[in-house]
């Protein structure tokens, strides 16, 4: 579905990003790991069309994508709920999950896809009318999933779901996550600095050291890996 292949980004002089490849097949949980600073946005933010890449390559669904803008990438079938969240604070939530299927083809399906959203989150649905700026920190996260999903993604990218959520709450939204991609099928890359939750609901795991892949595979055998145990599991 995604592969990156030698990906380097550069913000001005400096390198953030010094030649990283990764892929995501379809239907899997991809999970990139690593400590503030690593380079996860940045790559997000690459293959979203947000940051041009200094060069490599990201090919979506075998059409070569790096370098192209922002919404041609969305019209091609990607999605991302970003770090911090980011909804339309003066919006109500139903004209968020709204401004979500803005740019997609079909139509027809909006009513069925919504219905999802809500059963997938009960709580958008009771607060369907207010202002999304007035919903908590974990509400507001399942709002910003809720909008991708509501533009029918091939690839939906995650980056940081669990950051300033109650620890309740974010063992719901990965709960939530695993649900979505079992159920729709749905493809996911989920940047994360929470290495446990991310491992435990991943399938394959990359992990990224100041702008470099250091060790890559299946999210089980990283679990256990000595490395990643002292470095990201808290021993
Ligand atoms: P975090 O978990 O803290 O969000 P991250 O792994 O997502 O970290 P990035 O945000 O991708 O890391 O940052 C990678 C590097 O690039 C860092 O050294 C950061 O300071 C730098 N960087 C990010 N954005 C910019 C920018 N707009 N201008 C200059 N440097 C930047």
């Amino acid at each position: 579905m995604l592969e990156i292949r030698d990906l380097h980004v550069n913000y001005g002089a400096i390198s953030a990003l010094h030649g990283i490849s990764l892929r995501v097949p379809q239907g899997q949980i991809v999970t990139l790991i690593g400590a503030n600073g690593a380079g996860k946005s940045t790559t997000l933010r690459a293959v979203s069309g947000l940051v041009k890449p200094r060069s490599g390559l990201i090919n979506l669904e075998g059409e070569e994508i790096a370098g192209m803008a922002p919404h041609t990438i969305v019209g091609r079938g990607l999605a991302q709920s970003p770090e911090g969240r980011m909804v339309f604070a003066n919006l109500t939530v139903m004209e968020n999950l709204r401004m979500g299927a803005y740019l997609r083809k079909d139509k027809a399906n909006f009513a069925k896809d919504l219905d999802y959203v809500f059963c997938i989150f009960p709580r958008l649905k009771e607060r369907e009318w207010q202002a999304a700026g007035t919903l908590s920190g974990g509400e507001q996260q399942m709002l910003a999933i809720g909008r991708a999903l509501m533009s029918k993604p091939k690839l939906l990218m995650l980056d940081e779901p669990s950051l300033g959520i109650a620890p309740l709450l974010v063992k719901t939204i990965f709960e939530k996550i695993v649900e979505i991609n079992k159920e729709l099928g749905l493809t996911i890359l989920l940047v994360e600095q929470n290495a446990n939750l991310a491992l435990e609901v991943s399938h394959y795991g990359y992990v990224l050291e100041t702008g470099k892949i250091i060790l890559e595979n299946t999210s089980a055998e990283l679990r256990v890996n000595e490395k990643v145990r002292a470095a990201y599991l808290g021993g």
